[in-house]
């Protein structure tokens, strides 16, 4: 069982990677992104409040998202096969609670890989994916509160995991298979 921390600043290819590992080692892929987006489309309550921060470029609130992922993980046993858990934790907070989380279901996280992309780069891909994506929040005002939000609230947890000796960089510029190859060297050694 592996469970994997897909990690990076808006932009860096973490969906992209993602759906490569799904492939390449069939592990369950959480985005949490992606399950507020779903509740959005819903036009649940849930959706609402989400859909009141996404556009701001703000986090969701820690309690109600750890809350939100304890229930993805107990409606799916298949998540015991291992995770991909991309887009959380984003907070020191959520970080400790994913230990909780996984520890209460005698697992635990193996490897945070960190996608590093210059801050130019993310904004032009953002920028792109904004084209076609229907995204609230891929416009330039908000990529841009989405990179501080990321600077002053996420990027604290790669000293954390570095100091847990659980943190791989991987650079995350360049061809998308050549970021995927440095990614599969790490993964095939867990
Ligand atoms: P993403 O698809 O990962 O870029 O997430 C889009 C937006 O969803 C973020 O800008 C946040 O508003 C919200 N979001 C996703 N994951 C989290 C999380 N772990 N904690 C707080 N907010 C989140």
């Amino acid at each position: 069982m592996k469970n994997i921390v897909i990690f990076g600043a808006p932009g860096s290819g973490k969906g992209t990677q993602s759906d490569l590992l799904i492939k390449k080692y069939g592990l369950y892929h959480i985005s949490t992104g992606d399950v507020l987006r779903e509740q959005i489309a819903l036009g649940s309550e849930l959706g609402k409040i989400a859909e009141s921060y996404i556009s701001h470029g703000k986090l969701i609130p820690d309690d109600l998202m750890i809350e939100i992922l304890d229930d993805v993980l107990s409606k799916h046993p298949e998540s015991g096969i291992g995770v991909i858990f991309d887009g959380f934790p984003r907070t020191i907070k959520q970080a400790e609670a994913l230990d909780e989380l996984l520890a209460k279901r005698n697992s635990q996280l193996n490897v945070v890989l960190g996608l590093e992309v210059e801050e130019e780069e993310l904004v032009a891909r953002l920028l792109n994916r904004g084209k076609t994506s229907g995204r609230s929040d891929d416009n330039l005002e908000t990529i841009h509160k989405r990179l501080d939000v990321y600077k002053s609230q996420t990027t604290p947890l790669k000293e954390h995991y570095m100091e847990q000796g659980k943190y791989v960089a991987i650079h995350g510029m360049g061809a998308v298979e050549d970021i995927f190859a440095c990614i599969q060297e790490v993964v095939d050694a867990l």
